[in-house]
């Protein structure tokens, strides 16, 4: 069984303005990749690629 600790909190920046709109957590044993997300950015107005970033 994979440890507690496994589940870590990130981050996801806009890969636009660089603002971290929001926070999510993951699994780094089933996702060691970084983790990439389409969502809305209110800076922008506008849905762009989020980044996971710490
Ligand atoms: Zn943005």
């Amino acid at each position: 069984m994979a440890a507690k600790k496994d589940r870590i909190v990130i981050h996801l920046a806009c890969t636009g303005c660089k603002e971290r709109n929001y926070t999510t957590s993951k699994n780094k044993r089933n996702d060691p990749a970084r983790l990439e997300f389409k969502k809305y950015c209110r800076r922008e107005r506008k849905v762009m690629l989020h980044r996971e970033t710490k």
